[in-house]
């Protein structure tokens, strides 16, 4: 089975000019689902991760399935004033001015195997800002996955130095 097949281009989404890829037909496939996280989990070749991260709100769906299959924790990173205990920040440029996430402080203990995750790499400034959360808290970044990686965005140059992973390449 090829996943790609299982993701949809929508022209013009959010905006005239991008061609969003749409995971959500990924999602309704228990097939397709399931065949994705073993790719993801497979790619770990193994090694033992303490914490899944998942960015919100896309890396919540694969975030969570990999923290069960792994027997890891689960830790949400949020849009601002989201997170109920307290936080630490980290923002991220978009094409017109910032964004910012927050992680809960108590989410990493120093040390933790930390694996991140989103759906889509796509500039790196999501995934700049993840890794910079994690490293203020004192986990270890053993892995960034995604789904699908925009390569002609060059943005794993923003998370150079680290393990990259994804299990589509465009
Ligand atoms: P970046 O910060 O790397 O420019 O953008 C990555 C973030 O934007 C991810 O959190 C991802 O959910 C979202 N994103 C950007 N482009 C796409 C896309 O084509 N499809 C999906 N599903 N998400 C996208």
């Amino acid at each position: 089975m090829k996943i790609e097949n299982y993701i949809r281009d929508i022209q013009d989404f959010p905006k005239e000019g991008i061609l969003f890829k749409d995971i959500t037909s990924l999602l309704n496939d228990p097939i397709a689902r399931k065949e994705c996280l073993s790719i993801l989990v497979t790619s770990l070749n193994g090694q033992p991760i303490d914490k899944v991260v998942g960015a919100e709100s896309r890396g919540f769906f694969f975030g969570m399935l990999l923290a069960q299959e792994l027997n890891a924790g689960f830790v949400p990173v949020r849009k601002p004033k989201k997170l109920p205990y307290s936080t630490i920040s980290a923002s991220y440029d978009l094409e017109y001015g910032t964004d910012t996430l927050e992680i809960h402080t108590d989410a990493i203990q120093k040390g933790d195997r930390v694996l991140i995750h989103d759906d889509v790499l796509a500039t790196g400034g999501t995934a700049k800002a993840l890794g910079e959360l994690v490293e203020k808290l004192g986990g270890e970044i053993i892995q960034f996955n995604f789904l699908m990686e925009l390569s002609f965005l060059n943005g794993r140059n923003k998370i150079e130095g680290h393990p990259i992973f994804a299990a589509i390449t465009y």
